[in-house]
């Protein structure tokens, strides 16, 4: 299989940076879920905080032929660095460093997760432009704008504004209404009319979105023991419904913990696109070598913190581990990628998309 057309198809800043021999097939968002809009598949998004994962990941894909998206959230890489300790250019380096050390081939996006405005205040839209200013400008192919905290009206407004110069460069674009809740905590779940009102919204203020992330009852983060697993497919369906007229499609969040025969069915709801974040961090938790690992959970509960804070304050000491706790990461990340890409209906979706193209 060839994936000439998808190559030539690479947005010109893209191939521009990555120079005229590349074969690294980094494309635009808007090219996969504008095609796979009438397809079953759902395209799994790799939340990798620690880099290590991305080489099986990676690999995985390419057995499986398998289109993939490789994300960070605001919260987790911004201009400082974020929780990773990596800035959105150091995020996209190491993307493309990992693809051509393995000469990874498949399609696949860089995505800008949870790009968050908690507020509307001013100082608080400013400093979220300013990140996808930053990953526009490093090549980011895909973006999602999360302005959930908010009511529905100011959502509406604060998305819009956000989104204008994603749109004017023709890249993917997710939205999200209805705040998607930490796990440990509960919310509303969000209603079609919510989901119907925003993305109308949206579009009378030209914005016309591929995804829409809603609360369905996920949860970010690793489910705590004995809490209960709640994922409302017959919303998230009706949903789907109301908004697939205007070639929209659902995000879901928080996969990580949800048993994958229930993963697979999500597709047959209008799910497109699926985040898993935790469970990479939790395979390279597992793997690392197990003093570093006493230290870090030693730091959170002595800072009063979540584990994943961890990754930023030891990165010197994960990114410097020998190179057999690496294989073992990627081992691991290779095999759980290969179970997640056969659940979310992935398998032969880089083939299938390079044919509709
Ligand atoms: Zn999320």
């Amino acid at each position: 299989m060839s994936f000439k057309k998808l190559l030539d198809m690479r947005p010109e800043n893209i191939r521009a940076k990555l120079g005229t021999k590349s074969k690294i097939c980094l494309i635009n968002g808007r090219d996969i879920f504008e095609n796979i809009r009438d397809e079953k598949v759902i395209i799994m998004a790799c939340n990798t905080r620690i880099k290590h994962v991305i080489h099986g990941i990676m690999k995985a894909a390419m057995e499986t032929d398998s289109l993939v998206a490789f994300e960070l959230a605001k919260s987790e890489s911004d201009l400082k660095g974020g929780y990773t300790g990596m800035t959105p250019q150091d995020y996209f380096d190491v993307i493309v460093e990992y693809a051509d050390e393995i000469g990874y081939d498949r399609p696949f996006i860089i995505h800008g997760d949870h790009l968050t405005v908690k507020t509307n205040k001013e100082e608080d839209i400013k400093s979220t432009e300013e990140v996808i200013a930053e990953q526009l400008k490093v090549g980011y192919t895909c973006y999602a704008l999360d302005a959930s905290f908010n009511e529905e009206e100011d959502n509406i407004a604060i998305t819009s504004r956000m989104a204008k110069p994603i749109v004017e460069m023709g890249f993917g674009l997710e939205t999200e209404v209805g705040e998607i809740k930490s796990v440990g905590s509960s919310g509303e779940i969000t209603t079609v009319e919510e989901a119907k009102t925003f993305v109308e919204g949206l579009m009378d203020n030209g914005i016309n979105p591929h995804l829409l992330g809603i609360n369905n009852g996920s949860k970010h983060g690793n489910y705590l023991e004995g809490e209960e697993i709640s994922i409302d497919l017959e919303r998230t369906g009706e949903c789907y419904e109301a908004v697939k007229k205007y070639g929209v499609c659902i995000a879901q969040h928080g996969i990580t913990g949800t048993p994958l025969h229930l993963v697979g069915r999500f597709a047959d709801y209008g799910i497109r696109k699926g985040n898993v974040g935790t469970e990479w961090q939790n395979i390279a938790h597992r793997n690392l070598p197990d003093d570093l690992m006493a230290e870090m959970k030693n730091w959170a509960s002595e800072a009063g913190k979540d584990l994943k804070f961890a990754t930023k304050q030891f990165l010197n000491e994960i990114n410097g581990i020998p190179e057999k706790y690496k294989k073992a990461i990627e081992d691991e990340s290779r095999k759980t990628a290969i179970e997640f890409f056969e659940a979310f209906r992935a398998v032969g979706s880089a083939k299938m998309l390079a044919e509709k193209v």
